[in-house]
C-alpha cells in the first residue's frame, strides 16, 4: 500500500476547523486525525484520549525533551504538541493523517515535512470570527480577547499556505478541503 499523506489544517480558533474536520472525517475512510497533547483543563464534554491528551506542564515538558512531538507551540498561555510516532505509524499504514493545528505548529511541519499540504481556514471576517468565538460560549470575556488578538497574527500568515478555504457556509468548506485532500491524491508526482 502507498504511504499516507500528511495535511495541515491550519486557522484561527473559532474559525470552525473542528466543525468542518468532523464533517469531512465521516466522509473519508482514508483520513485519520491526530490526537494531540495539551496542557489545557478539558471543556465539559471533551474526553482524554479523544479529543486530546490530556497533561500536566512538566509531563508535556519531559515529552520534548523526548523528542516525542513533531511540532508544539504554546498559545494563549498553555502548551498543545502533535505526538510523532501515531502520525508516522498511520501514514505507513497508508492512511492520510491531518493535523488540526494553531498557526506556530504548523509553520514547524512546513519546515521539517516539506511535502505536507498546507491547508488554511480563515473566518469571513473579524467580526464573524469574535461573534462565533462569543456564541460558541467555551471561554470567558478575557480568554476571547486574547484569542482574537492571536487571530490577527495568525491571518497575517495565510499566505504562506498552499490553499486557503473561508469558512462562510460549512457546507461549502467541507467541500472544499474534500476537493483539496482528492486533488492531492491525483497530483503527478515528481
Ligand atoms: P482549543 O483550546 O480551542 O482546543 O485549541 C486552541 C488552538 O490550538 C486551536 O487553534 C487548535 O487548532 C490548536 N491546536 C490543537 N492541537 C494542537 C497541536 O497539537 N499543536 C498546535 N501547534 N496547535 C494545536
Amino acid at each position: 500500500m502507498n504511504k499516507g499523506k500528511l495535511f495541515v489544517f491550519t486557522g484561527p480558533s473559532g474559525t470552525g476547523k473542528g466543525t468542518i474536520l468532523s464533517e469531512v472525517l465521516a466522509a473519508e475512510p482514508r483520513l485519520r486525525v491526530s490526537v494531540s497533547a495539551t496542557t489545557r483543563t478539558p471543556r465539559e464534554g471533551e474526553i482524554h484520549g479523544i479529543h486530546y491528551w490530556f497533561m500536566n506542564h512538566s509531563t508535556f515538558e519531559e515529552k520534548i525533551a523526548q523528542n516525542a512531538f513533531l511540532e508544539h507551540a504554546c498559545y494563549v498561555g498553555n502548551y498543545y504538541g502533535t505526538p510523532e510516532e501515531p502520525v508516522n505509524e498511520q501514514l505507513d499504514a497508508g492512511y492520510d493523517v491531518i493535523l488540526e493545528i494553531e498557526v506556530q505548529g504548523a509553520m514547524q511541519i512546513h519546515d521539517k515535512r516539506p511535502d505536507a499540504v498546507m491547508i488554511f481556514v480563515a473566518p469571513p471576517s473579524m467580526e464573524e470570527l469574535e461573534h462565533r468565538l462569543y456564541g460558541r460560549g467555551t471561554e470567558n470575556s478575557e480568554k476571547v480577547a486574547e484569542r482574537l488578538e492571536q487571530a490577527k497574527k495568525e491571518l497575517t500568515y495565510q499566505k504562506q499556505f498552499d490553499y486557503i478555504i473561508v469558512n462562510d457556509t460549512l457546507s461549502d468548506a467541507v467541500f472544499d478541503l474534500r476537493s483539496i485532500i482528492h486533488a492531492e491524491h491525483c497530483r503527478v508526482e515528481p
